[in-house]
């Protein structure tokens, strides 16, 4: 087992913040895993994915254990079904383009999320009209406190937006180890329905497209909107989309007839947080190397050395207009340290 010491974690985030890890290792095996949590190195540690959604505003004063556990499995469930159990330490878009090599159908709209597979069911990654609790048939976990795994269903993971149990009651309880996800082999269900997928397809002359037809337009849509986080350090969404009730709601309505927004149930209402921080002038506002990046206003930026004080500093302003402007309060979506 090797433990580093003083470590840069700035390779190992995509806002590309240089900031030092105490104690640093990568575990590859779930028997290193148990070690590791038993090993008295530090009193706190923190687990460390693909750092795709988190912000580090300081050093870190514990062991970051790098989730790095490989392997897929495959189970052919029926003719129509394939069940795959995979590790946490996966890359997920890795894991997609494995999926549609094989033709397995049901996360191609899933295509470029950056991250591991093992840490995708925590916020239930989505896009493109697709969530990965469509998939997730359940995981296995480590409960830190024992070191026992454990199976969890999707139905005991409490899915919902950019949400799960994960992020809420078992919060710093378990570490998942692995996640199983059922896709199909033949008769995919094409999802198409977001208009910028449609438009795509149209526009590449595709009319009957395959799943490999849809994760290839959802990549040319991502890298022509999105920054890549191997170019330009960033987090992805830097706020979740407020919700708010139908009275705030009528009062936004009526300022701002032309606001983008989805109805949520009965009484609620979805406004995207980019459109807020677009029309308060800040899409592409820059404060020393921390920006609002210029083509999506909802994706902060480190133009090269910003410190991850410099990106918060940014996004309390950005509350701080929003609020001024609309009376609505926007909230991070990644984890702040
Ligand atoms: C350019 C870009 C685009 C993005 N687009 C999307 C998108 O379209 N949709 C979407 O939903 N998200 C998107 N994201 C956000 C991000 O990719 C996801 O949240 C992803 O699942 C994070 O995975 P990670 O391994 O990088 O997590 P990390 O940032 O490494 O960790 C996130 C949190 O999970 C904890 N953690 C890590 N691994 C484990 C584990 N095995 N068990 C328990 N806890 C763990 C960490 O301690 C941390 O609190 C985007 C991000 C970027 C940078």
């Amino acid at each position: 087992m090797i433990i580093e010491e003083h470590k840069s974690l700035k390779d190992y985030n995509t806002f590309g913040i240089d900031v030092n890890a105490r104690y640093f290792i990568s575990v590859t095996s779930i028997s290193q895993l148990r070690e590791v949590l038993n090993s008295d190195v530090h009193k706190t540690h923190l687990l460390l994915g693909g750092g795709s959604n988190i912000l580090f505003t300081k050093d870190v004063d514990a062991l970051v254990i790098h989730m790095d556990i490989k392997g897929i499995k495959e189970e052919v469930l029926d003719d129509n079904h394939v069940l795959l159990h995979i590790n946490a330490g996966e890359n997920w878009h890795n894991l997609v383009r494995y999926c549609v090599d094989k033709n397995y159908g049901g996360i191609e709209n899933l295509s470029l999320i950056p991250g591991n597979a093992g840490t995708a069911p925590i916020q239930n990654i989505g896009a493109y009209g697709v969530e990965i609790k469509d998939v997730l048939v359940g995981c296995t976990v480590m409960d830190i406190a024992t070191g026992e795994l454990k199976e969890l269903t999707a139905k005991e993971c409490e899915f919902g937006y950019r949400d799960s149990i994960f992020k809420n009651k078992a919060k710093g309880k378990y570490i998942i180890v692995s996640i199983e996800l059922k896709l199909t082999r033949k008769e995919h269900h094409i999802r198409t329905d977001y208009g910028a997928i449609q438009n795509e397809l149209e526009s590449a002359n595709c009319f009957t497209p395959t799943i490999r037809d849809v994760s290839d337009a959802v990549i040319r849509i991502r890298q022509s909107k999105l920054p890549n986080p191997k170019e330009l350090g960033n987090g992805g969404s830097f706020f979740k989309n407020p919700v708010i009730s139908a009275k705030e709601f009528d009062v936004f309505h009526n300022a701002h007839p032309n606001a983008p927004y989805y109805k949520v149930g009965e009484k609620e209402y979805k406004i995207p947080a980019g459109w807020l921080i677009d029309n308060a002038g800040l899409k592409g506002y820059r404060k020393g190397d921390a920006g609002v990046h210029k083509k999506q206003a909802l994706v902060l930026v480190n133009y090269n050395a910003a410190s991850g004080k410099d990106i918060i500093q940014l996004a309390y302003y950005i509350q701080e207009k929003v609020a001024d402007k609309y009376g609505i309060t926007i909230v991070p979506e990644i984890n702040i340290l």
